[in-house]
Protein backbone atom coordinates (compact mmCIF):
# COMPACT_ATOMS: atom_id res chain seq x y z
CA UNK A 1 0.00 0.00 0.00
CA UNK A 2 1.34 3.72 -0.92
CA UNK A 3 2.61 5.79 2.34
CA UNK A 4 3.90 8.76 0.79
CA UNK A 5 1.19 9.73 -2.12
CA UNK A 6 -1.98 9.58 -0.43
CA UNK A 7 -3.56 12.98 0.20
CA UNK A 8 -3.32 12.09 4.24
CA UNK A 9 0.41 12.27 3.89
CA UNK A 10 0.61 15.22 3.52
CA UNK A 11 4.26 16.15 4.10
CA UNK A 12 4.30 14.46 7.19
CA UNK A 13 7.56 14.73 9.14
CA UNK A 14 7.56 11.02 10.37
CA UNK A 15 5.42 8.12 11.10
CA UNK A 16 6.50 4.97 12.93
CA UNK A 17 5.26 1.56 13.32
CA UNK A 18 5.85 0.06 16.86
CA UNK A 19 5.30 -3.89 17.61
CA UNK A 20 5.73 -5.87 20.86
CA UNK A 21 5.33 -9.28 20.33
CA UNK A 22 4.33 -9.84 24.44
CA UNK A 23 1.59 -7.56 24.68
CA UNK A 24 0.67 -7.63 21.48
CA UNK A 25 1.30 -3.82 20.81
CA UNK A 26 0.38 -2.61 17.24
CA UNK A 27 0.66 0.72 17.44
CA UNK A 28 1.47 3.78 14.81
CA UNK A 29 3.18 7.23 15.95
CA UNK A 30 2.40 10.18 13.16
CA UNK A 31 4.35 13.50 13.76
CA UNK A 32 3.37 15.89 11.21
CA UNK A 33 5.11 19.28 11.69
CA UNK A 34 7.45 20.45 14.18
CA UNK A 35 8.08 23.62 13.55
CA UNK A 36 6.31 25.65 15.92
CA UNK A 37 7.42 23.16 18.85
CA UNK A 38 7.19 19.12 19.70
CA UNK A 39 4.15 17.05 18.33
CA UNK A 40 1.35 16.81 21.04
CA UNK A 41 -1.58 14.74 20.35
CA UNK A 42 -4.12 11.78 21.67
CA UNK A 43 -3.33 8.29 21.63
CA UNK A 44 -6.53 6.42 19.98
CA UNK A 45 -7.28 2.89 20.75
CA UNK A 46 -10.08 1.83 18.36
CA UNK A 47 -10.34 -1.68 16.36
CA UNK A 48 -9.59 -0.86 12.59
CA UNK A 49 -11.44 -2.49 9.92
CA UNK A 50 -8.12 -2.49 8.54
CA UNK A 51 -4.66 -1.63 8.77
CA UNK A 52 -4.77 1.04 5.85
CA UNK A 53 -7.77 2.53 8.04
CA UNK A 54 -5.42 3.17 10.82
CA UNK A 55 -3.09 4.60 9.17
CA UNK A 56 -5.17 6.86 7.28
CA UNK A 57 -6.93 7.78 10.67
CA UNK A 58 -3.44 8.48 12.28
CA UNK A 59 -2.00 10.51 9.34
CA UNK A 60 -5.54 12.65 9.33
CA UNK A 61 -5.53 13.30 12.93
CA UNK A 62 -2.21 14.06 13.20
CA UNK A 63 -2.05 16.99 10.72
CA UNK A 64 -5.14 18.30 12.42
CA UNK A 65 -3.01 18.77 15.71
CA UNK A 66 -0.86 21.20 13.77
CA UNK A 67 -3.66 23.30 12.72
CA UNK A 68 -5.19 23.35 15.79
CA UNK A 69 -1.99 24.20 17.83
CA UNK A 70 -0.79 26.73 15.27
CA UNK A 71 -4.49 28.25 15.17
CA UNK A 72 -4.48 28.69 19.07
CA UNK A 73 -1.18 30.65 19.11
CA UNK A 74 0.50 27.30 20.92
CA UNK A 75 4.28 26.46 20.59
CA UNK A 76 3.59 22.84 19.90
CA UNK A 77 3.41 21.48 16.52
CA UNK A 78 0.89 18.35 15.19
CA UNK A 79 1.25 14.43 16.04
CA UNK A 80 -1.06 11.97 17.10
CA UNK A 81 -0.55 8.15 17.89
CA UNK A 82 -3.02 5.40 17.82
CA UNK A 83 -3.45 1.80 19.24
CA UNK A 84 -4.61 -1.10 16.91
CA UNK A 85 -7.37 -2.98 19.32
CA UNK A 86 -10.60 -3.00 20.88
CA UNK A 87 -10.16 -0.40 24.14
CA UNK A 88 -12.83 -3.03 25.77
CA UNK A 89 -10.96 -6.05 25.35
CA UNK A 90 -7.36 -6.23 24.26
CA UNK A 91 -5.69 -3.34 27.16
CA UNK A 92 -3.13 -4.62 29.44
CA UNK A 93 -0.60 -3.09 32.16
CA UNK A 94 1.93 -4.71 29.56
CA UNK A 95 0.29 -2.76 26.69
CA UNK A 96 0.74 0.44 27.99
CA UNK A 97 4.41 -0.13 28.96
CA UNK A 98 5.24 -1.04 25.59
CA UNK A 99 3.36 1.81 24.26
CA UNK A 100 5.38 4.05 26.68
CA UNK A 101 8.79 2.73 24.78
CA UNK A 102 7.61 3.35 22.18
CA UNK A 103 6.91 7.29 22.87
CA UNK A 104 10.29 7.28 24.22
CA UNK A 105 11.33 6.33 21.26
CA UNK A 106 11.10 9.58 19.84
CA UNK A 107 12.95 11.59 22.49
CA UNK A 108 10.35 14.02 22.94
CA UNK A 109 9.54 14.96 19.11
CA UNK A 110 5.88 13.36 20.11
CA UNK A 111 4.00 13.92 23.19
CA UNK A 112 1.11 11.87 23.96
CA UNK A 113 -2.16 12.44 25.82
CA UNK A 114 -5.48 11.08 26.16
CA UNK A 115 -8.00 10.56 23.10
CA UNK A 116 -10.76 7.81 22.46
CA UNK A 117 -10.45 4.56 23.73
CA UNK A 118 -7.77 5.90 26.19
CA UNK A 119 -8.27 6.87 29.45
CA UNK A 120 -5.83 8.75 32.08
CA UNK A 121 -4.99 5.27 34.15
CA UNK A 122 -3.30 3.95 30.75
CA UNK A 123 -1.64 6.95 30.24
CA UNK A 124 0.20 6.91 33.79
CA UNK A 125 1.36 3.23 32.93
CA UNK A 126 3.13 4.97 29.86
CA UNK A 127 4.34 7.89 31.99
CA UNK A 128 6.33 5.20 34.05
CA UNK A 129 8.69 4.63 30.57
CA UNK A 130 8.72 7.91 29.68
CA UNK A 131 8.51 11.62 30.63
CA UNK A 132 6.70 11.94 27.30
CA UNK A 133 3.14 11.88 27.80
CA UNK A 134 0.87 15.17 29.06
CA UNK A 135 -2.56 15.33 30.43
CA UNK A 136 -2.39 12.98 33.49
CA UNK A 137 -3.15 13.54 36.94
CA UNK A 138 0.35 13.15 38.23
CA UNK A 139 1.78 16.86 38.65
CA UNK A 140 -0.15 17.11 35.44
CA UNK A 141 -3.52 19.18 34.59
CA UNK A 142 -6.02 15.95 34.33
CA UNK A 143 -8.71 15.28 31.96
CA UNK A 144 -8.30 17.86 29.21
CA UNK A 145 -12.56 17.24 28.30
CA UNK A 146 -13.92 20.11 30.83
CA UNK A 147 -11.34 22.39 29.16
CA UNK A 148 -12.60 21.30 25.72
CA UNK A 149 -16.25 21.77 26.78
CA UNK A 150 -15.47 25.41 27.85
CA UNK A 151 -13.84 26.14 24.87
CA UNK A 152 -16.61 24.92 22.72
CA UNK A 153 -19.10 26.36 25.17
CA UNK A 154 -17.33 29.72 24.28
CA UNK A 155 -17.04 29.17 20.38
CA UNK A 156 -20.49 28.47 20.40
CA UNK A 157 -21.51 31.96 22.05
CA UNK A 158 -19.06 33.77 19.71
CA UNK A 159 -21.64 31.90 16.63
CA UNK A 160 -24.46 32.42 18.49
CA UNK A 161 -23.48 35.95 18.97
CA UNK A 162 -22.33 36.54 15.47
CA UNK A 163 -25.40 34.49 13.33
CA UNK A 164 -27.98 35.80 15.70
CA UNK A 165 -26.73 39.46 17.22
CA UNK A 166 -27.23 38.11 20.26
CA UNK A 167 -25.19 38.69 23.09
CA UNK A 168 -26.75 35.48 25.57
CA UNK A 169 -27.99 32.12 24.73
CA UNK A 170 -30.83 32.55 27.19
CA UNK A 171 -33.72 30.93 25.06
CA UNK A 172 -31.68 30.18 21.83
CA UNK A 173 -32.41 25.76 21.33
CA UNK A 174 -29.10 23.82 20.74
CA UNK A 175 -29.13 20.02 19.78
CA UNK A 176 -26.66 18.25 21.34
CA UNK A 177 -25.18 15.15 19.50
CA UNK A 178 -23.27 12.97 22.02
CA UNK A 179 -23.11 13.18 25.73
CA UNK A 180 -19.91 12.26 26.50
CA UNK A 181 -17.11 13.68 28.43
CA UNK A 182 -16.86 17.26 26.21
CA UNK A 183 -21.09 17.23 25.28
CA UNK A 184 -22.15 16.50 28.48
CA UNK A 185 -19.53 19.30 30.07
CA UNK A 186 -20.56 21.55 26.96
CA UNK A 187 -24.72 20.73 27.85
CA UNK A 188 -23.75 21.86 31.72
CA UNK A 189 -22.46 25.14 30.79
CA UNK A 190 -25.82 25.77 28.25
CA UNK A 191 -28.22 24.97 30.90
CA UNK A 192 -26.15 27.42 33.07
CA UNK A 193 -26.67 30.36 30.45
CA UNK A 194 -30.19 29.51 29.93
CA UNK A 195 -30.41 27.62 26.09
CA UNK A 196 -32.71 24.91 25.83
CA UNK A 197 -31.44 21.40 25.16
CA UNK A 198 -32.56 18.72 22.84
CA UNK A 199 -30.06 15.70 23.12
CA UNK A 200 -29.17 12.51 21.74
CA UNK A 201 -26.53 9.47 22.54
CA UNK A 202 -27.01 6.17 22.13
CA UNK A 203 -26.00 5.68 25.57
CA UNK A 204 -29.43 5.89 27.63
CA UNK A 205 -27.90 6.61 31.17
CA UNK A 206 -26.18 9.91 29.90
CA UNK A 207 -29.11 10.94 28.00
CA UNK A 208 -31.59 10.29 30.86
CA UNK A 209 -29.00 11.66 33.29
CA UNK A 210 -29.29 15.35 31.14
CA UNK A 211 -32.94 14.74 31.20
CA UNK A 212 -33.03 14.38 34.74
CA UNK A 213 -30.31 17.21 35.92
CA UNK A 214 -30.41 19.71 32.75
CA UNK A 215 -33.71 19.79 31.76
CA UNK A 216 -33.07 18.28 28.27
CA UNK A 217 -35.46 17.33 26.03
CA UNK A 218 -34.22 13.78 24.03
CA UNK A 219 -34.85 12.58 20.90
CA UNK A 220 -33.22 9.50 18.70
CA UNK A 221 -30.07 9.53 17.20
CA UNK A 222 -31.39 9.51 13.61
CA UNK A 223 -33.32 12.64 14.63
CA UNK A 224 -31.05 15.07 15.97
CA UNK A 225 -30.09 16.86 12.58
CA UNK A 226 -33.55 18.01 11.35
CA UNK A 227 -34.70 19.47 15.04
CA UNK A 228 -35.97 22.91 14.61
CA UNK A 229 -33.35 24.42 16.77
CA UNK A 230 -30.97 27.72 16.66
CA UNK A 231 -27.72 25.29 16.80
CA UNK A 232 -26.56 22.15 16.43
CA UNK A 233 -23.61 20.75 18.42
CA UNK A 234 -22.04 17.52 17.02
CA UNK A 235 -20.08 16.05 20.11
CA UNK A 236 -19.93 12.45 18.94
CA UNK A 237 -18.34 11.70 15.92
CA UNK A 238 -16.48 12.87 12.85
CA UNK A 239 -18.22 13.14 8.97
CA UNK A 240 -21.32 14.23 10.72
CA UNK A 241 -21.58 17.26 8.04
CA UNK A 242 -22.39 15.71 4.81
CA UNK A 243 -24.34 15.14 1.72
CA UNK A 244 -26.94 13.39 3.74
CA UNK A 245 -27.06 15.77 7.13
CA UNK A 246 -26.69 19.20 5.38
CA UNK A 247 -30.00 19.80 3.97
CA UNK A 248 -31.83 18.34 7.30
CA UNK A 249 -30.23 20.85 9.16
CA UNK A 250 -32.56 23.83 10.18
CA UNK A 251 -29.88 25.33 12.48
CA UNK A 252 -28.14 28.26 11.01
CA UNK A 253 -25.34 27.50 13.56
CA UNK A 254 -23.16 24.68 13.93
CA UNK A 255 -20.65 24.51 16.60
CA UNK A 256 -19.88 21.36 18.57
CA UNK A 257 -16.37 19.45 19.80
CA UNK A 258 -16.22 16.60 17.40
CA UNK A 259 -13.20 16.14 15.26
CA UNK A 260 -13.13 16.41 11.96
CA UNK A 261 -17.16 17.60 11.39
CA UNK A 262 -17.10 17.87 7.31
CA UNK A 263 -16.80 14.61 5.26
CA UNK A 264 -15.07 16.17 2.47
CA UNK A 265 -13.70 19.97 2.36
CA UNK A 266 -16.42 20.90 0.32
CA UNK A 267 -19.09 20.51 2.06
CA UNK A 268 -17.89 23.76 3.97
CA UNK A 269 -18.99 25.46 0.94
CA UNK A 270 -22.39 23.87 1.33
CA UNK A 271 -22.91 25.07 4.71
CA UNK A 272 -21.72 28.46 3.72
CA UNK A 273 -24.42 28.52 0.81
CA UNK A 274 -27.03 27.24 2.72
CA UNK A 275 -26.53 30.38 5.09
CA UNK A 276 -25.40 28.17 8.50
CA UNK A 277 -22.20 29.60 10.19
CA UNK A 278 -19.75 26.75 10.61
CA UNK A 279 -17.43 27.33 13.71
CA UNK A 280 -14.35 25.22 12.79
CA UNK A 281 -13.89 21.76 14.61
CA UNK A 282 -10.55 22.48 15.52
CA UNK A 283 -11.03 26.16 16.14
CA UNK A 284 -13.54 26.09 18.66
CA UNK A 285 -12.20 22.13 20.97
CA UNK A 286 -8.64 23.37 21.05
CA UNK A 287 -9.04 24.16 25.13
CA UNK A 288 -8.11 20.60 25.60
CA UNK A 289 -4.48 21.46 24.25
CA UNK A 290 -4.49 24.76 25.57
CA UNK A 291 -4.60 23.72 28.98
CA UNK A 292 -2.21 20.51 28.44
CA UNK A 293 0.22 23.42 26.80
CA UNK A 294 0.04 25.01 30.71
CA UNK A 295 0.64 22.04 32.47
CA UNK A 296 3.98 21.93 34.85
CA UNK A 297 4.79 23.39 37.97
CA UNK A 298 3.77 27.21 37.75
CA UNK A 299 0.08 25.68 36.82
CA UNK A 300 -2.34 28.61 36.57
CA UNK A 301 -6.30 27.09 36.46
CA UNK A 302 -7.47 30.74 36.25
CA UNK A 303 -5.04 31.80 33.48
CA UNK A 304 -5.64 28.66 31.68
CA UNK A 305 -9.03 28.86 31.53
CA UNK A 306 -9.00 33.17 30.66
CA UNK A 307 -6.62 31.80 27.54
CA UNK A 308 -9.52 28.83 26.72
CA UNK A 309 -11.95 32.00 26.46
CA UNK A 310 -9.98 33.31 23.88
CA UNK A 311 -11.89 31.20 21.70
CA UNK A 312 -14.59 33.62 21.48
CA UNK A 313 -12.43 36.35 20.29
CA UNK A 314 -10.54 33.70 17.56
CA UNK A 315 -13.87 32.57 16.45
CA UNK A 316 -15.11 36.30 15.85
CA UNK A 317 -11.90 36.67 13.39
CA UNK A 318 -12.35 33.64 11.71
CA UNK A 319 -16.16 34.67 10.98
CA UNK A 320 -15.13 38.58 9.80
CA UNK A 321 -12.51 37.08 7.62
CA UNK A 322 -14.56 34.73 5.98
CA UNK A 323 -17.41 37.01 5.15
CA UNK A 324 -15.17 39.86 4.06
CA UNK A 325 -13.17 37.38 1.51
CA UNK A 326 -16.46 35.50 0.51
CA UNK A 327 -15.02 31.83 1.79
CA UNK A 328 -15.80 29.35 3.96
CA UNK A 329 -14.85 29.46 7.70
CA UNK A 330 -12.81 26.26 7.18
CA UNK A 331 -10.81 27.65 4.54
CA UNK A 332 -10.47 30.48 6.77
CA UNK A 333 -9.39 28.80 9.71
CA UNK A 334 -6.80 26.73 7.82
CA UNK A 335 -5.03 29.98 6.37
CA UNK A 336 -4.46 31.25 9.61
CA UNK A 337 -2.86 28.44 10.95
CA UNK A 338 -0.19 27.61 7.51
CA UNK A 339 0.33 31.27 7.77
CA UNK A 340 1.64 31.33 11.43
CA UNK A 341 3.81 27.97 10.50
CA UNK A 342 4.88 29.40 7.49
CA UNK A 343 6.08 32.89 8.78
CA UNK A 344 8.16 30.50 11.72
CA UNK A 345 9.56 28.36 8.90
CA UNK A 346 10.84 31.68 7.49
CA UNK A 347 12.35 33.50 10.22
CA UNK A 348 13.89 29.94 11.39
CA UNK A 349 15.92 30.11 7.51
CA UNK A 350 16.73 33.49 8.64
CA UNK A 351 18.25 32.51 11.63
CA UNK A 352 20.00 29.33 10.18
CA UNK A 353 21.71 31.49 7.29
CA UNK A 354 22.69 34.73 10.28
CA UNK A 355 24.14 32.25 12.18
P1 LIG B 1 -16.71 10.40 24.58
O1 LIG B 1 -16.35 9.07 24.02
O2 LIG B 1 -16.62 10.65 26.04
O3 LIG B 1 -18.20 10.80 24.12
C1 LIG B 1 -18.74 10.53 22.87
C2 LIG B 1 -20.22 10.27 23.09
O4 LIG B 1 -20.87 10.17 21.81
C3 LIG B 1 -20.51 8.98 23.86
O5 LIG B 1 -21.37 9.25 24.94
C4 LIG B 1 -21.17 8.08 22.80
O6 LIG B 1 -22.11 7.19 23.35
C5 LIG B 1 -21.82 9.11 21.90
N1 LIG B 1 -22.13 8.64 20.55
C6 LIG B 1 -21.40 7.81 19.76
N2 LIG B 1 -22.05 7.60 18.60
C7 LIG B 1 -23.18 8.34 18.66
C8 LIG B 1 -24.27 8.53 17.75
N3 LIG B 1 -24.31 7.95 16.57
N4 LIG B 1 -25.28 9.35 18.14
C9 LIG B 1 -25.27 9.93 19.36
N5 LIG B 1 -24.27 9.79 20.25
C10 LIG B 1 -23.25 8.99 19.90
O7 LIG B 1 -15.80 11.45 23.77
P2 LIG B 1 -15.46 12.94 24.17
O8 LIG B 1 -14.15 12.98 24.85
O9 LIG B 1 -16.64 13.59 24.80
O10 LIG B 1 -15.24 13.59 22.72
C11 LIG B 1 -16.32 13.89 21.88
C12 LIG B 1 -15.81 14.40 20.54
O11 LIG B 1 -15.00 15.55 20.76
C13 LIG B 1 -14.91 13.39 19.80
O12 LIG B 1 -15.12 13.55 18.42
C14 LIG B 1 -13.51 13.86 20.15
O13 LIG B 1 -12.57 13.50 19.17
C15 LIG B 1 -13.70 15.35 20.21
N6 LIG B 1 -12.72 16.04 21.07
C16 LIG B 1 -12.58 15.69 22.38
C17 LIG B 1 -11.64 16.35 23.16
C18 LIG B 1 -11.47 16.02 24.62
O14 LIG B 1 -10.81 16.80 25.35
N7 LIG B 1 -12.07 14.95 25.12
C19 LIG B 1 -10.83 17.36 22.60
C20 LIG B 1 -11.01 17.71 21.26
C21 LIG B 1 -11.95 17.02 20.50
Amino acid sequence: MAIFTPREFDDHESVLFFHDKKSNLKAIIAVHDTTLGPALGGTRMWEYASEEDAIDDVLRLSRGMTYKSSLAGLNLGGGKSVIIGNAREHKSEDLFVAFGRAVHQLNGSYIAAEDVGTTVEDLEIARRETPHIAGISEGNVGNPSPATAWGVFNGLKAAAHYRYKKDTLHGLKVAVQGLGNVGYGLCEHLAKAGAELIVTDIHGPSVEKAVQKLGAKAVYSDDIFHQDVDIFAPCALGAVLNDQTIPKLKAKVVAGAANNQLAEARHASDLMNRGILYAPDYAINAGGIIVISHEGPDYNKKKAMKDIAGIYDTSIKIFKRAEQQNISTADVADRIAIERIEKVKIENSQLAMAG
